[in-house]
């Protein structure tokens, strides 16, 4: 049956590859990766050698297409990126929504997420979260997008790089506050670092070299309203007023009411 293997790579640490990604690189035809340069070190590490062809952001639609016809005239392709797991923050959505529409099978080969990698070593709760990415670049895009996941109650996972990752811990503390955060940077590489605290704490710490994940306690869902509107309700309708002001489930809010 054709299949399309999305296969997780390492993010820093390179025995961090899985026994069954070393296979399903090795009984595949051709890789499609981000980087031919990147990719071939991690295939010379592992003595692999088959033909890589780059599937980028920019020639993604197209190829896609291309790659989906070779899959189904037999073609056993396997999809990677230069780091961690395909179409996360990375290419590879649209090949794998294209092999979907067209019946191709799927089948991802789990490995390293700088995100869920640091979501689990960061202390902060991790029963619902809220992976956003990286924030826009410019500050305007950045503190909107922030103002977005201001009363977000999940822990929030954000990726970013070195050039923005002061700007932007600045912006988180003015707009989300002083949370509970842990920085993670550079994981699974020999200078693997974590910071945790309260953001105000950690903010002057910050090393900007290397790659960032930052874990943010989510909010506590406050927004104001105005008491006096409140006097008077039952507490069924309180609920129900506060739930349409918050957008917070009224389970919750009821939690935090007995609180
Ligand atoms: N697909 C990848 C994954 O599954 O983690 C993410 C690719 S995204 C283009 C790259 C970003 O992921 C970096 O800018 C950084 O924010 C984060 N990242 C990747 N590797 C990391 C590492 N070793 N330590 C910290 N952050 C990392």
């Amino acid at each position: 049956m054709s299949t399309l293997f999305v296969v997780a790579t390492p993010i820093g640490n390179l025995n961090d590859i899985s026994t069954r990604a070393l296979e399903t690189l090795r009984g595949a035809d051709l890789i499609a990766c981000e980087d031919t340069r990147h990719s071939i070190k991690l295939f010379n590490h592992f003595g692999i050698q088959k033909p890589l062809e780059s599937y980028h952001d920019f020639n993604e639609s197209e190829k896609a297409e291309e790659l989906a016809a070779r899959i189904t005239r037999g073609l056993k392709v396997a999809l990677i990126s230069d780091a961690g797991t395909p179409a996360i923050s990375d290419p590879g959505f649209r090949l794998v929504r294209i092999c979907r529409e067209k019946g191709i099978r799927v089948i991802a080969i789990p490995g390293p997420s700088a995100a869920i990698v640091a979501l689990s070593a960061s202390g902060l709760p991790s029963d619902e979260f809220l992976f956003a990415g990286f924030l826009p670049v410019k500050t305007s895009g950045r503190r909107e997008k922030l103002e977005s996941l201001r009363t977000v109650t999940a822990t929030l996972i954000l990726y970013e790089s070195p050039h923005r990752i002061v700007e932007s811990l600045k912006d988180i503390l003015q707009v989300l506050g002083d949370r509970e955060v842990c920085i993670g940077r550079e994981l699974t590489k020999l200078h693997e670092e974590y910071l945790f605290g309260p953001l105000s704490s950690v903010v002057d710490k910050v090393r900007p070299v290397g790659e960032f994940v930052i874990v943010i306690a989510g909010g506590k869902g406050e927004r104001h309203v105005d008491p006096v509107v409140l006097e008077g309700l039952s507490r069924k309708d309180v609920l129900k007023l506060l739930a349409e002001k918050t957008g917070i489930p009224r389970n919750k809010l009821y939690d935090i009411l007995l609180k």
